[in-house]
């Protein structure tokens, strides 16, 4: 998770490691393009793989870090006015169309953002094949998916919204608020974003889904979180592919600014930017994104239950060469896809009626 690694590098936590991003050539079981013929319902590739035997890890309290190597990404500023996007007005359409329950798949990082990436696996490519993976699934179900993004880029903003508070000097933030306001805008029941671990520690393993119990859909997110974690777990180890369960986590205070909590940005209730904060740290107001006279302004949460799951750890060596077997890719598929339906028949919302 890239803004974990801008917002450390911020605070300039040496949490990181080295974790080379560099001549990892992807798994040739990861296909970041979309499937031609899944622009409609059809079914992703399937494949021979190897299963991989794993030891369970003791559990480690400590929460992803990204290892990504290399510098953060300076882009210019700001990004925030942009077209219409064919996911924005996608997800319009989908708001404006009476039928099944859309699902927002958030394939994590793209484009400058790498996210973690280590033994062949580059995480915002195998984000993205996992995706296409679980959208082929979703559509199968009967449900209807829109993804935040669908090629090697940050995801776009629709228009008409208000920026985000920092974006004008963070592009990573423009990213993020662009993937919930696009969920927000396409009025959908779940918003599931996917992604792999990273750590120093390559000791580190297995599964974690994050959650924030401080979101305002706090308990549903949390039954999502619960339910993605059983189910992507159970169609591993069914598939011959064991992994650690590190559980269903509450990502309300995953990281600490100076006494500040915060969560992962997609999954978390909005952060609001105040003035006098702004000028105590000697900020410029309206950089931090406050207009003249104004003396907050805050970031937007998704309106709906809000779920992270962490596909096992890139940085291990043993979940590494699970992910890049083509079989536990779509074994993990099929377990986020049965976690969304399980989650969906909860609410009432699946089978359709
Ligand atoms: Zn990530």
């Amino acid at each position: 998770m890239a803004w974990t690694r801008l917002l450390v590098a911020a605070l300039g936590i040496g949490l990181l490691a080295g974790c080379s991003t560099s001549s990892t050539p992807a798994s040739p079981a990861v296909n970041a393009s979309r499937p031609a013929a899944m622009a409609s319902d059809a079914v992703h590739v399937t494949g021979e793989g190897i299963p991989v035997a794993v030891e369970p890890a003791p559990l480690a309290p400590a929460p992803e870090t990204v290892v990504t190597a290399g510098v953060v990404p300076v882009e210019p500023a700001p990004v925030q006015v942009v077209a219409p996007s064919a996911i924005a007005a996608a997800a319009l359409a989908l708001s404006q169309t009476p039928g099944p329950p859309v699902i927002v798949l958030d394939p994590g990082h793209g484009g400058a953002e790498v996210g973690a990436a280590n033994h062949g696996i580059v995480e915002k490519e195998s984000n993205l094949d996992l995706a296409f993976r679980v959208e082929a699934l979703l559509r199968e179900a009967g449900v209807r998916v829109l993804l935040t993004r669908e090629d090697d880029s940050r995801a776009v903003p629709p228009p008409g919204l208000r920026p985000v508070p920092g974006g004008s000097t963070r592009p990573a933030r423009v990213d993020v608020q662009a993937r919930v306001d696009l969920a927000n805008l396409a009025g959908a029941a779940a918003f599931v974003s996917i992604h792999s671990n990273g750590h120093s520690d390559s000791s580190l393993r297995g599964i974690e889904t994050y959650y924030s119990s401080v979101h305002a859909e706090a308990p549903r997110s949390l039954a999502l979180a619960t339910h993605l974690q059983t189910t992507a777990l159970g169609e591993l180890a069914a598939a011959g592919f064991p992994a650690v369960d590190r559980g269903a986590r509450d990502t309300q205070c995953m990281y600490n600014r100076s006494g500040t909590c915060r969560g992962i940005f997609v999954i978390s209730p909005p952060r609001v930017t105040r003035l006098e904060d702004v000028l105590q740290r000697g900020g410029d107001p309206v950089r931090a994104g406050l207009a003249p006279g104004e003396t907050e302004a805050s970031t937007r949460a998704t309106l709906m239950p809000a779920a992270l799951i962490e596909l096992l750890f890139v940085s291990n060596p043993q979940d590494a060469a699970i992910l890049a077997v083509e079989e536990s890719r779509q074994a993990m598929a099929r377990g986020v896809a049965a976690g969304i339906l399980a989650f969906l028949a909860e609410e009432g919302l699946w089978p359709a009626q």
